[in-house]
């Protein structure tokens, strides 16, 4: 076991791992910005280093700034978190030169995963159904007009590099399809750094359905169930999470585990990676992309097999065997997390910054919360709106709804604004609770929360 991890992250994530090394008995050391410097993982953490000014690019994205202080901590392993660097092949290569363990799949697996385009081509090379789309990255906009017609429109153009919900666009025609091209292509190159786009044919209000995998590198890969996470706003982003998919029968289940354990195994993956699958009206799944690294959601998937998948992942990545065979997976419960965030639900969800004045999430044995913030921490406008997940889990799904609802009103928070009112409303719901979801579903409820 490692003694020393540098955590490359902030907020919640940050603090969730700190805990995870904790309890292993590893030390945990905290990397932070300017902005940063009252921060809950700052304080749990064993030691904290500045890596540089407020905004990303100067602190948390600054990579010769988090490389100095995993050399300068002396740890011998980094945690990535969720976004940040982790899904950057050269972050992970990086380390690897300096002798420090990067904890998450190795290089090879993130170049060949985290591009999309050449992740569909390792999922077609593993039996593993995909979206109909290009068969890799557009050359140009000809090649692109050509394919979207055989394809039939609507398509999505998607750029490979993409993320977050970043980097898709929807043309319904061929009159539109060069400007939105062009368009897709600048906005991917200025997010991503590469410009490189592809596409896919538009499946009309499907679910998405993610199966979280975990592998060692003794040659053992197991799913740990599949997440429900069709409840995205307007930018395909994911606002509710669930575990498991109710309405999933068993035979589709193993199916799409064992489709994801396949796909996983075949491109040589090690620790915890995501397969995420779009399915349609019809119960046809089809792969869209693997995330190689921890997901947002992972703690539904953790509260229904009980299986801690932080603690898994630092285990697995000091070269321990997966403590757990496929058939000792077993789903227990419904959970579902709701993810708060500082944005005004009623002024089109503009962020909010301020000073927290009153932070009182509800306390029960059902509710879980992550989060960084507390009494007088103040929210500043650099970083992702996210300032909490509310985990709550139950015997059933219709249990976890309720006791979801009466968490969120209990929960009162005061300095700033946010999605809180907007959550009520969408899990009273009447497509929420009978499930009836798809990802136009969010989109649908904010149109008429905003009377429009
Ligand atoms: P998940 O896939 O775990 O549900 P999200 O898609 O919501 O998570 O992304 C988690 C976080 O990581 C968000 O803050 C998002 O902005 C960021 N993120 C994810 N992928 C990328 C990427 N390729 N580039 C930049 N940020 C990303
Ligand atoms: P990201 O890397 O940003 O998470 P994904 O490829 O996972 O991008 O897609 C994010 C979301 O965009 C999906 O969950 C879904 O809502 C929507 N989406 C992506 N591809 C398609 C598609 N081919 N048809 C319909 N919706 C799609
Ligand atoms: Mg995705």
């Amino acid at each position: 076991m490692f003694s020393k991890v540098l955590i490359a992250n902030r907020g919640e994530i940050a603090c969730r791992i700190i805990r995870a090394c904790h309890e292993l008995g590893v030390h945990a050391t905290a990397v932070y910005s300017q902005a940063d410097r009252e921060s809950l993982h700052v304080q749990m953490a064993d030691e904290a280093i500045c890596v540089g000014a407020a905004t990303n690019t100067d602190s948390y994205l600054n990579m010769p700034n988090v490389l100095m202080a995993t050399v300068i901590s002396g740890a011998d392993a980094v945690h990535p978190g969720y976004g940040y660097f982790s899904e950057r092949e050269n972050f992970a290569d990086a380390l690897q030169a300096l002798g420090v363990t990067f904890i998450g799949p190795p290089v090879e697996a993130i170049a060949r995963m985290g591009d999309k385009a050449s992740a569909r081509a390792a999922a077609v090379a593993a039996e593993c159904p995909v979206v109909p789309g290009s068969a890799g990255i557009l050359a140009h906009e000809e090649e692109g007009l050509i394919i979207a017609e055989q394809l039939g429109y609507p398509v999505l153009i998607k750029a490979s590099a993409g993320g977050g919900g970043k980097g898709i666009r929807r043309a319904n025609n061929a009159d539109e399809f060069p400007g939105l091209m062009r368009m897709a292509m600048q906005e991917a190159d200025a997010s991503f750094g590469s410009g490189d786009v592809y596409l896919e044919k538009v499946i009309e209000n499907p679910r998405h359905v993610e199966v979280q995998i975990m592998a060692d590198e003794h040659g053992n890969c197991v799913y740990l169930g599949e997440r429900e996470c069709s409840v995205q706003n307007l930018r395909h982003q994911k606002m509710v999470e669930e575990a498991p998919f109710a309405l999933l029968c068993e035979e589709t289940r193993r199916e799409m585990g064992a489709a994801a354990v396949r796909l996983a195994s075949a491109v040589g993956y090690v620790n915890a990676g995501t397969i995420e699958f779009l399915m349609d009206a019809d119960g046809n799944y089809y792969f869209i992309e693997m995330n190689t690294r921890l997901q947002v959601e992972h703690p539904v998937t953790e509260q229904t097999t009980r299986i801690d998948i932080v603690q898994t992942m630092i285990k697995v990545a000091s070269g321990e065997k997966l403590p757990f065979a496929q058939s000792d997976i077993q789903t227990r419960g419904h959970s579902i997390e709701a993810r708060i965030t500082a944005e005004d639900a009623t002024k089109n969800f503009a962020p909010s910054c301020g000073v927290v004045t009153t932070w009182k999430p509800p306390q029960a044995d059902h509710v879980r919360m992550e989060s960084h913030v507390y009494e007088g921490f103040a929210i500043t406008p650099f970083y992702d709106p996210m300032i909490a997940k509310m985990i709550i889990t139950g015997d059933s799904r219709r249990q976890a709804i309720e006791l979801l609802a009466s968490a969120l009103d209990e929960f009162q928070v005061e300095g700033i604004k946010t999605n809180i009112p907007f959550l009520k409303r969408l899990v009273a719901s009447e497509e929420f609770v009978s499930g009836d979801v798809h990802t136009g579903t969010v989109p649908q409820i904010m149109k008429k929360w905003n009377g429009d």
